[in-house]
């Protein structure tokens, strides 16, 4: 037994290929265990809590391993329950088991296996995965998890998988988590604004518009005139542009070009209603307004069109995205 430092002490290996077994150092005392470890990178691993809560277990030495078992006092035959041939702790349960190997081998992994037997406990262990590529860091993992999913199967006296199945088992797990994480970056269905329609609406075709900002300010003077003749006092304007909403709602832009048409509109929607609420709606969530200009382009120059409740065909089926998604 080699004292390191106090409360740290590392057993001699049973193994000839490496002067100490890894992981067979034991940590006496909770503030010294772990301390400079990136808890933080392990919890952020795209793998589900069950492996993680695994690996933590692995790392914080709470995994009843038969060497453990017989540490704490315990009698127990401290042979490898799934090849019965030398002392199971971690250094052996996860790297040196004849069956593990094979694993390993499999997964073309060895490699990594050899680099992993270097380590000296199970931190050192793991922040050397956390070195790998993420795609080698989540196969190892679920490896090590896998193994230890079968190792306790074999302490019941159960049968275990073959190496070739628990490849099958590995590959198809990192497929399942890989595709996961990529689930999670897709952005939540909520986050998609949604369009309400409203009870009237009204497209027509303005003459002698300078640019589409023109456009946008003609457009709702004619909307709440026309609203206005319809009798509505409490109204709500969409627009998509957020600079219209400022220009109709504040004087920021009483001294820009269209100052005079901006101030027109703030008069008429002063004087006409009782209440009025000004929303910008984005393009996308407002096919409806498009699909009403396109086919009001076709119309000559001053036409336009209103419609009560009943709207047009083309209207609907433009919304009928929208409000299928509003009722999910
Ligand atoms: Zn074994």
């Amino acid at each position: 037994m080699v004292t390191l430092s106090p409360g740290v002490t590392v057993s001699p290996s049973s193994s000839s290929a490496s002067k100490y077994s890894p992981m067979s150092i034991s940590i006496h005392g909770q503030k010294t265990m772990g301390a400079n470890f990136n808890w933080g990178k392990l919890w952020a691993l795209p793998l589900p809590g069950k492996i993680l809560h695994f690996l933590w277990r692995l790392v914080t030495y709470s995994l009843p391993l038969r060497m453990k078992l017989k540490q704490r006092g315990l009698e127990v035959d401290t042979r490898c329950p799934v090849c019965f041939r030398l002392d199971e702790d971690g250094g052996h349960c996860f790297l040196k088991c004849k069956f593990v190997k094979k694993i390993w081998g499999l997964s073309q992994m060895e490699p990594i296996r050899l680099k992993l037997l270097l380590c000296t406990n199970p931190l050192c262990l793991l922040e050397e995965v956390f070195r790998l590529n993420e795609e080698e860091c989540m196969k190892v993992c679920i490896l090590l998890w896998l193994v230890w999913h079968q190792r306790n199967k074999a302490n019941a006296g159960e049968k275990i998988k073959c190496p070739d199945d628990i490849l099958s088992s590995i590959n198809y797990h990192t497929y399942e988590y890989r595709s996961l994480k990529q689930r999670r970056m897709i952005p939540k269905q909520t986050n998609i604004q949604k369009w309400t329609p409203p009870p009237a609406a009204g497209a027509g075709n303005l003459e002698h518009v300078s640019d589409a900002f023109h456009a946008e300010a003609l457009a709702i003077l004619n909307a709440l005139n026309a609203t206005a003749k319809m009798g509505f006092n409490q109204v709500i304007f969409e627009m998509d542009s957020t600079v219209l909403k400022q220009a109709i709602s504040s004087e920021d832009y009483d001294l820009a070009p269209l100052g005079a048409l901006f101030q027109e509109i703030k008069f008429q929607l002063r004087i006409a209603f009782e209440n009025v609420k000004l929303y910008v709606c984005p393009m996308s969530c407002n096919n409806a307004a498009h699909v009403l200009a396109a086919h009001e382009a076709s119309l000559g120059d001053g036409m336009y069109e209103i419609w009560l409740g009943q709207f047009p065909e083309l209207v609907m089926n433009s919304v009928a995205g929208d409000l299928t998604s509003r009722s999910l």
